[in-house]
């Protein structure tokens, strides 16, 4: 059993190891770079990269790194050792400020989205020292930010950042003006709920799906599924839990605050939720944990799946996104607290966001579009591709109390029967909870289910923050020139006026059922079932302005974005087109090739024995399977050419991604149903792959 606060952090950098390593003015300094956002002193910066290194090297780093997010989605990390010559033909461990706190990566090969011409590779990393640095498999690694020579942003860091200033600075102006003279800082929360998939090491090996792609292009479906429920939250497997004690020590290590662990819906399927924090560390963390997922999943030969999709016919994965906001000492600025009709700050808030999910559905949306998570948003599953909003009974009742200037009557915390004289009677919560919503109201945060469990979470954290920003700085500005006498009241109206035009983005209902799509388009609600769809709204007017007043994105960068996430998109669907005509041709045909000719055999002897023979079984069957063959040989051909068409579309990455979705993916949908219903009728030792059975249910 480890000790968990001894581990705990052991692997990090942090305040408790600073205040201990740092003489006190250094560490003073520092601090106040952290908590003010202001640059750091090279003078400064040479005595804590100093003492950074000493730490490190005591725990048997020899490397560091500068760590960051770049727009492929994972971190990126380039090794440099601490060693430096000597004139005797020996090294010393060396690390300066300089290295600290900035990096020259070359920067050609990561995607810019055509910002920067490779003859101008040079990109610039730059620490961010409100995020620890820690060490991972010897290197000590420093989260940065990571721009190019000429100051355009090419992470995700940076926006998220910016955002959270913004979002701090108008967030401010409306507790002033609620007469909050005290707090100083105003941080967004994040707890990113994160689910997987877990699959035997040898079954993944065997599959090139999903060794190139993450996720199976073919497989029929298994006698079972996830019909029967018997999987949420039931009992771990032993190897299962051997994996997650060990993933939570990892994650521990690195400071990182594993929480809830627990068996999700479909088989082999599970979820990890950290305890929230800002959405910066939170957003390195989530990252870090994917990868420590990953590695640690090796050591029980498993392979770990963070794909959206990685199986038909069984939920997919996501990551829930649970954001609030709050203030430098803690208080939740989305707590309704025990009355929330008298609560009028909370009141503003809580209609900021309203308006503000209202306003941008399509940047949300768009937050959470990738070639994986279209396989799940709107593609009936969980949760759709419409963004809404749930609030829960008791708030709604509070709003409409407002929106009708009526007398609202605080409901009383009911008491929960349980009727059972063993079990104790509990107060209720005072609403109960919409699993289907997109955008929930959870109790004192909002909880944003869109995002794909692949996802970095700093794109929907970026635009959260940002939107809410700008209606909350709309608020400030009106509530500003209210006297204060008057403040409840105008800020009422105000409310009310939010209300009015922007309740069509709440829903209460069932968000899976076919008449909420009806429904939604009713209330002009926005349906956008793909990233070729949404995609080109990135950079429509609106977001232009948007982003452009608060300072997160230019209109080139924006642009930049949004041409690289369309270009990956297609990247990642000509990768599966490719791997599905490799299986199809060098692994399926033969396989049932195979099949039939030894069907063929069996009918030719049976007929040696009986000429006159009228019915033999399998005659039927390899008739059959001839059939689905020269059928699947057809949509090889297809796939064939809307393959090599792609590459030829002219008119933009735009009109390109829309062809992939359309074209390509359509047909290798239409390879995939031959080929699963082959499969079907195949002898099981002659197909070429493990089957989903034994995918979802070998660990
Ligand atoms: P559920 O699975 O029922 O949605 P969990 O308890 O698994 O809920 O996850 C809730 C997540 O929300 C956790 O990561 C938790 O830390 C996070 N959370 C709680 N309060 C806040 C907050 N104020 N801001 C951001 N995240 C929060
Ligand atoms: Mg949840």
């Amino acid at each position: 059993m480890p000790n968990v606060p001894e581990i705990f952090g052991c692997r990090v950098f942090n305040d408790a190891t600073m205040k201990e390593r740092l003489p006190k003015g250094t560490y003073k300094a520092l601090k106040k770079t952290i908590e003010d956002g202001k640059s750091l002193d090279l003078s400064v910066a040479n005595v804590v990269a100093h003492s950074m290194k000493e730490w490190a090297i005591e725990n048997g780093a020899t490397h560091f790194t500068h760590w960051f997010q770049p727009m492929t989605g994972i971190t990126a990390e380039k090794h440099d050792s601490f060693i430096s010559p000597t004139p005797d033909g020996k090294v010393i461990m060396e690390f300066s400020g300089k290295e600290l706190i900035k990096g020259e990566p070359d920067a050609s090969s990561f995607p810019s989205g055509g910002i920067r011409a490779t003859f101008e590779a040079r990109g610039y990393t730059a620490w961010d020292p409100s995020s620890y640095a820690f060490i991972k498999d010897g290197s000590l690694c420093i989260p940065t930010a990571f721009c190019s020579y000429t100051g355009e942003i090419l992470d995700k860091k940076t926006p998220l950042l910016r955002s959270m200033e913004v979002l701090n600075t108008q967030a401010l102006r409306i507790l002033r003006i609620f007469g909050d003279e005290t707090t100083k800082r105003v941080d967004t929360t994040v707890g990113p709920e994160q689910e997987y998939f877990l699959v035997d090491k040898k079954v993944f090996d065997s599959r090139k799906d999903l060794i190139y792609c993450g996720r199976t292009l073919f497989g029929a479906r298994p006698p079972k599924g996830q019909e029967l429920d018997d999987h949420y939250f039931g009992t771990i497997k032993t190897r299962v839990s051997a994996y997650m004690k060990e993933l939570d020590e990892e994650l521990w290590k690195y400071g990182i605050l594993a929480k809830t662990k627990h068996n999700e819906v479909a088989p082999a399927q599970h979820e990890l939720a950290p305890i929230f924090d800002t959405s910066n560390i939170a957003t390195d963390h989530n990252q870090l944990t994917m990868a420590v997922m990953k590695r640690v999943a090796e050591r029980h030969g498993l392979v770990c799946l963070l794909h959206e999709k990685p199986f038909a016919g069984v939920n997919g994965s996501g990551k829930h996104n649970n954001w609030s906001m709050s203030t430098n000492d803690r208080k939740n600025l989305l707590d309704p607290s025990k009355n929330p009709r008298e609560n009028t700050q909370f009141l503003v808030f809580l209609a900021a966001v309203i308006r503000a999910v209202d306003e941008h559905q399509d940047l949300l949306r768009l937050s959470a579009a990738s070639a994986g998570n279209d396989h799940r948003l709107g593609a009936n599953e969980a949760p759709p591709a419409i963004l809404s909003m749930y609030l829960g009974d008791e708030l709604e009742a509070v709003l409409s109390s407002i929106e009708k200037d009526e007398v609202y009557k605080n409901k009383d915390a009911a008491i929960m029967k349980t009727n059972a004289n063993v079990l104790p009677n509990f107060v209720k919560d005072t609403s109960d909870r919409n699993r289907t919503s997109p955008f929930a109201f959870t109790g004192n945060k909002f909880e944003f289910r869109m995002l794909g469990s692949a996802d970095n979470i700093a794109c929907a954290n970026t635009i959260i923050n940002t939107i809410v920003a700008d209606v909350l700085q709309d608020f400030a500005d009106e509530l500003e020139k209210v006297d204060k006498k008057d403040i409840k009241t105008a800020a009422e109206a105000l409310i009310k006026k939010t209300l009015e035009e922007h309740k069509r983005i709440i829903f209460n209902g069932d968000n899976y059922s076919a008449e909420w799509v009806k429904e939604a388009e009713r209330r002009g609600l926005l349906n956008l079932r793909s990233l070729p769809d949404v995609m080109p709204m990135y950079v429509s007017e609106k977001n232009v302005k948007l982003f452009g007043k608060h300072g997160i994105y230019t209109e080139v960068e924006l642009r930049s974005r949004c041409e690289i996430l369309m270009e990956n998109y297609c990247k990642i669907i000509n990768i599966e087109a490719l791997t599905a005509l490799d299986m199809a041709k060098k692994d399926i045909t033969p396989a049932v090739a195979a099949y039939i000719r030894e069907l063929a055999e069996t009918v030719n002897l049976v007929k040696s024995v009986d000429a006159d023979i009228i019915t033999i079984p399998e005659s039927e069957l390899m008739k059959k399977l001839a059939n689905l063959l020269s059928c699947f040989l057809k949509k090889i051909d297809i796939l064939d050419k809307a393959v090599v068409q792609a590459k030829e579309v002219e008119g933009g990455i735009a009109k390109m991604s829309m062809y992939y979705k359309d074209n390509v993916l359509a047909a290798m949908q239409e390879l995939r149903a031959v080929a699963d219903e082959m499969e079907s009728n195949m002898s099981a030792k002659l197909w070429p792959y493990p089957s989903y059975g034994t995918l979802l249910f070998s660990v």
